[in-house]
């Protein structure tokens, strides 16, 4: 069978679902490879790189479509490229799809399965196919990385002979798998970093990391953050109440806040209020890696960059893993090959699609001309 990388048509989307370095690793399943010309150089992987990788490519996205028997890609199809799959295809991508129900059944209803790379259960076997993770790690690293391009000072702090620097304070509100990230790079850089969640059981993973778990004054018994599987619950007012007073009183002094608060099929909390920015220091950074789901700052705007006329610099870009378009790309593309080698047994370049396998049940959201969206949850974790 062959496995086809179209071009991401998305505008501004620079990463490619296929590399030369996992075309080679899927070559040793047993399938053979193709890519739509020029689909990896905006992630730096040129056609001749893939031709050296034993990849062949092909000049159209409609050549493409038609040559493949399992089509890998990065954002979910659009309408054009949805009707170019075809019966007995599979389509391997991002898919989201509670938020994409009439494709969903339009693919199904035509014979083409499909796996969501965004619904690989999130337990210990599939962590290698985890693609939310990968690319929630990269937007962590970035938010910080783009905060010090917008902050006009050190995060470390120094004494030069040309004078004392103090150290940037940073906040990272959220410490799911972007926060943590966000939390590394932070420490790293030398800020002091302190960080906040509703799950109280992380505290001891952002004090291993460096940072300071900043503590409500709440009664831990009535704290309601936790919901399943890891996730957050939405806070009652009460404690949502205490989390803004403390907000508020760490916002004049906080020089860079990272928001990655949030809960699953809902909008993100707001948790950072106009009279919070209002009090913030001239020249400090707001990075809200919310945006696309309404923000955690309520004065974000999505897929842009404004600054207040207090001074302080509010992003709210959505396309974190795709400005580091080459490590996104590798680790996307890494784990899209694990998808498909555990979809090969025998290695012998034919997809078996095991329904009686919680991964694969887990992710795919059609198949055999149904739906398979929602599915059960994982027999073990
Ligand atoms: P997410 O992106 O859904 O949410 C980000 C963070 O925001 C979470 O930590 C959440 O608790 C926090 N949050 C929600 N409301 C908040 C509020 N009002 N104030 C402050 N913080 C708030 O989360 P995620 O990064 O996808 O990770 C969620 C969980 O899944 C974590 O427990 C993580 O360890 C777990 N996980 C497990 C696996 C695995 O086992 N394979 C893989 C990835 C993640």
């Amino acid at each position: 069978m062959k496995i086809g990388t179209p071009k991401e048509v998305m505008e501004g989307e620079a990463r490619v679902a296929m590399t030369p370095e996992s075309a080679l690793q899927l070559q040793k399943l047993g399938y053979e490879c193709a890519i739509e010309a020029g689909a990896g150089k905006a992630a730096g992987f040129a056609d001749a790189a893939y031709k050296e990788a034993g990849v062949e490519v092909i000049k159209s996205a409609a050549a493409l479509y038609k040559a493949a028997d399992v089509v890998a890609k990065v954002r979910p199809p659009t309408d054009t490229e949805a009707k170019r799959l075809r019966k007995g295809q599979l389509l391997i991508s991002f898919f989201w799809p509670a938020q994409n129900e009439a494709q969903m059944q339009q693919l199904a209803e035509k014979g083409t399965s499909v796996i969501a790379m965004d619904m690989v259960p999130r337990i210990s076997r599939a962590q290698k196919m985890d693609a939310l993770s990968s690319m929630a790690n990269i937007a962590g690293y970035r938010a910080v990385i783009e905060a010090g391009n917008n902050f006009g000072r050190f995060f470390t702090g120094q004494v030069t002979a040309a004078g004392k620097v103090p150290p940037a304070k940073v906040l990272i509100v959220g410490a799911g798998v972007a926060g943590l990230a966000a939390i590394g790079t932070s420490t790293s850089l030398g800020a002091i970093t302190y960080a906040f969640d509703v799950r109280p059981e992380v505290a001891e993973q952002v004090e291993s990391m460096g940072a300071e778990f900043v503590y409500l004054d709440f009664d831990e018994e009535t704290q309601d953050g936790a919901a399943t599987g890891g996730y957050a619950a939405p806070s009652s007012p009460e404690f949502r109440e205490a989390q803004l007073a403390k907000f508020r009183e760490l916002a004049p002094e906080i020089d860079i806040v990272i928001t990655t608060a949030l809960i699953p099929n809902r909008e993100a909390p707001e948790l950072w209020t106009e009279d919070m920015v209002k009090s913030m220091k001239r020249g400090s950074v707001i990075v809200d890696l919310a945006a696309e789901k309404g923000g955690n700052c309520k004065l974000t705007v999505m897929d842009d960059k404004i600054v207040t006329d207090n001074g302080v610099t509010i992003i709210g870009y959505t396309d974190f893993p795709s400005r580091m378009a080459t490590q996104s790309s590798t680790l996307y593309a890494t784990n899209v090959r694990h998808m498909m080698s555990d979809l090969t047994p025998e290695k012998d370049g034919q997809v078996v699609h095991d329904m009686e396998d919680d991964v694969i049940r887990g992710a795919t959201v059609a198949h055999d001309g149904d739906v398979t969206f929602p599915p059960p949850p994982p027999k073990v974790a």
